[in-house]
C-alpha cells in the first residue's frame, strides 16, 4: 500500500494517491472506508486523498498502543529509545528537502520557513534523544533506617491532537518527549496536514519501533480527536490547537481524569518603547505577525507603540510591509504563502470587516490577491489597522492571520496594563535599550513566553506554554519532559524487622 508519493511534482500530477493510518504497526484503510481530499492552499488543487479515520479506528489505535506499553514498551532500555530517536533524527536529515516541500505543498508556508521546521524537527528528535538517557528522578535525606528516593516513569498511552500551522514541528514537540519517557503514543494531526506526519511515521516504520508503540490515525477532530480525548484506556492527552477545542478536550478528558496539557491561542503583545532600536524593532514587528503568514500562536498580532514614536514606525511598517513578496511558498522569491484553508481565509477577512466597522483604520492591506496565478489560491495581503481600542474584536480575539492591530501608550504602566488586557497569556515581547525597564516589563507580562528586543525564536531546551487561558502545561525542554512522565516514591527499609506498634 503506497503512502505519500515523493517530490511534490508528482504530487500535483497525481492526486489519485492515497495516505494511510499507521496502525499496531500497519498501514490501513479506515472502518468506515471513506476519504478526505487533501489541498494545496496555493492553488486549490487536490494534491492527496487522505483516508478518513473513525471514532473505531483511534479505538483500535489506543488499544494496540495500550498493548505495546504493556508488552515491550515500558521494559526497553533508555539507551534504546534513544537510539530509535536518534535514527528518525538521521533519516529525516537525509530527507529533509523533501519534508520541506511536502510541509510548503501541503501547508502554503514559505518554502524557507519549512526548511526552518524540518530543522527544529530533527533538533528536537536529537534533543529527546540525549535527554532519554540522562539522569532523571531525585533521592532524599530521610531518618534511618529509611532510604527515599522518587524515579520518573511514563504515563502509559498517551493521546496527541496537533493543529495545521507547524503540522510537522508539532508532531515532533509531541512525538518526541513522549517516546524517550517510555510512553506509546496515539497520534492525530489536522485533518488539513497530514502529509508530513504521513513521512514521518514511515520513518517510524523504517527504524524499527515495536508494533503498537506510534499509531497515527487520521480525520476530524469531532471523531478520532473526541475518541482520544474521552478514551478511558488513554492517560494523557496532549493538545495544540485553539483556545475553544481545548476546552472541549478538557471536558472529554473527566471520565478517567487522564492528565490533560494544552498549548492553546494568543493574542501577543510586542511592546516598543521609544528609546528602542528602531530599526530592529520595525523589523521584528513585521516578523513577529507576518511570518508564516500570521497563523502562528505566539505571533505578535498587537503592537503596542509608545506615543512619541507612534506616526514615524508605523511609516516605516507600512513601507517595509509593501515589499513583502506574497506568493507560493514553493517559488523560492516568496516571502509570505497563502493561507492554510478557503474557510479560514474567509475568517480573517471578516474579522478585518469587523475591524474596519468597529471604527480602526485601514492603514494597508485589508484584501484578499485575486491576481494572476495567486487568484485560486488563499492569499491575504499583509494588513495593518491603526487608532483601534481595547475593545475591539480585532484587539481582543486571535485572528491567526496576517493581520496587525496597532495599540499606543504613554507611559510603562499602561504599556503593561494593555499588554495584559486580553484572556490570553502565551507570549510577550518588550523593545527598548533600557535594561532596567526591559526586566521591569517583562516581568510584569503575564505569559510563558517572554522576548527582549526580538521577536519568535523558540528553542528545543526551553520550555514552551502559556499563562491564562493559553494553555495548561509546558512543552519542549526538561519541562516537556516531565509532563509526560509520572513521579514515584519509592521508600526502602534497611533495617528489615517489626516495628511492634500494636505489641
Ligand atoms: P483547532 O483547535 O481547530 O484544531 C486542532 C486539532 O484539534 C486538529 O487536529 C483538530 O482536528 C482537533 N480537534 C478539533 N475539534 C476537536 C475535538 N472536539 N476534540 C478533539 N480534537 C479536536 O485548531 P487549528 O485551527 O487546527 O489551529 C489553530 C489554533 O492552534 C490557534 O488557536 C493557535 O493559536 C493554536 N496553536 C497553539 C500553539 C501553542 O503552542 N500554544 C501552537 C500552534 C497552534
Amino acid at each position: 500500500m503506497e503512502n505519500v508519493v515523493r517530490d511534490e511534482q508528482s504530487m500535483e500530477e497525481e492526486a489519485t494517491l492515497v495516505v494511510h493510518m499507521y496502525i499496531d504497526g500497519q498501514w490501513v484503510e479506515g472502518a468506515a472506508g471513506e476519504t478526505r481530499d487533501i489541498v494545496n492552499p496555493a492553488n486549490g488543487r487536490t494534491i492527496a486523498t487522505a483516508v478518513e479515520g473513525t471514532a473505531e479506528d483511534a479505538g483500535r489505535a489506543i488499544q494496540a498502543a495500550k498493548r505495546a506499553f504493556y508488552t515491550t514498551w515500558w521494559d526497553t532500555p533508555a539507551i534504546e529509545r534513544a537510539k530509535l530517536l536518534f535514527d528518525v533524527a538521521r533519516k529525516l536529515e537525509e530527507r529533509g528537502d523533501e519534508f520541506a516541500k511536502t510541509e510548503t505543498l501541503n501547508n502554503g508556508k514559505p518554502l524557507r520557513e519549512a526548511i526552518f521546521d524540518v530543522y527544529d524537527t530533527i533538533s528536537c528528535f536529537k534533543y529527546y534523544a540525549g535527554l532519554a538517557t540522562k539522569p532523571h528522578g531525585q533521592t532524599y535525606e530521610v531518618p534511618d533506617p529509611q532510604q527515599a528516593m522518587v524515579v520518573r516513569e511514563p504515563i502509559g498511552v498517551c493521546g496527541q491532537i496537533v493543529p495545521w500551522n507547524y503540522p510537522l514541528m508539532m508532531a515532533a514537540w509531541k512525538l518526541a518527549p513522549a517516546l524517550a519517557a517510555g510512553n506509546t503514543v496515539v497520534f492525530k494531526p489536522s485533518e488539513l496536514t497530514p502529509l508530513s506526519a504521513v513521512k514521518l511515521f514511515e520513518i517510524f516504520e523504517e527504524v524499527g519501533f515495536p508494533r503498537g508503540v506510534v499509531n497515527l490515525v487520521l480525520g476530524a477532530g469531532a471523531t478520532v480527536g473526541q475518541e482520544i480525548a474521552a478514551s478511558h484506556d488513554v492517560d494523557k492527552v496532549a493538545f495544540t490547537g485553539g483556545t475553544a477545542t481545548g476546552r472541549k478536550i478538557m471536558e472529554a478528558s473527566l471520565g478517567n481524569l487522564k492528565k490533560v496539557s494544552l498549548e492553546l491561542g494568543g493574542k501577543s503583545p510586542n511592546v516598543v518603547f521609544a528609546d528602542a532600536d528602531f530599526d530592529t524593532a520595525v523589523d521584528y514587528a513585521l516578523f513577529g505577525i507576518f511570518a508564516n503568514q500570521g497563523q502562528v500562536c505566539s505571533a505578535g498580532s498587537r503592537l503596542l507603540l509608545e506615543e512619541s514614536i507612534h506616526d514615524a514606525f508605523i511609516e516605516a511598517l507600512i513601507k517595509k510591509a509593501k515589499t513583502i513578496q506574497v506568493g507560493p511558498g514553493l517559488d523560492q522569491r516568496s516571502q509570505m504563502g497563502p493561507l492554510i484553508s478557503e474557510a479560514h481565509m474567509e475568517k480573517v477577512l471578516r474579522y478585518i470587516e469587523i475591524g474596519k466597522q468597529e471604527g480602526a483604520t485601514l492603514v494597508h492591506g485589508g484584501k484578499r490577491i485575486t491576481e494572476g496565478k495567486l487568484k485560486d489560491g488563499y492569499f491575504v495581503e499583509p494588513t495593518i489597522f491603526t487608532n483601534t481600542r481595547p475593545d475591539m474584536r480585532i484587539v481582543q480575539e486571535e485572528i491567526f492571520g496576517p493581520v496587525l492591530a496597532i495599540q499606543t501608550f504613554k507611559s510603562e504602566e499602561e504599556a503593561i496594563h494593555l499588554a495584559n488586557d486580553t484572556i490570553y497569556g502565551l507570549a510577550g515581547a518588550v523593545f527598548t535599550n533600557d535594561v532596567s525597564r526591559a526586566f521591569r516589563v517583562v516581568k510584569r507580562i503575564r505569559a510563558g513566553i517572554t522576548w527582549i528586543n526580538s521577536y519568535h525564536p523558540t528553542y528545543n531546551e526551553a520550555p514552551w506554554g502559556g499563562y491564562k487561558q493559553s494553555g495548561h502545561g509546558r512543552e519542549l525542554g526538561t519541562f516537556g519532559y516531565e509532563a509526560y512522565t509520572e513521579v514515584k516514591q519509592i521508600n526502602n527499609n534497611l533495617k528489615v524487622e517489626p516495628i511492634g506498634w500494636f505489641d
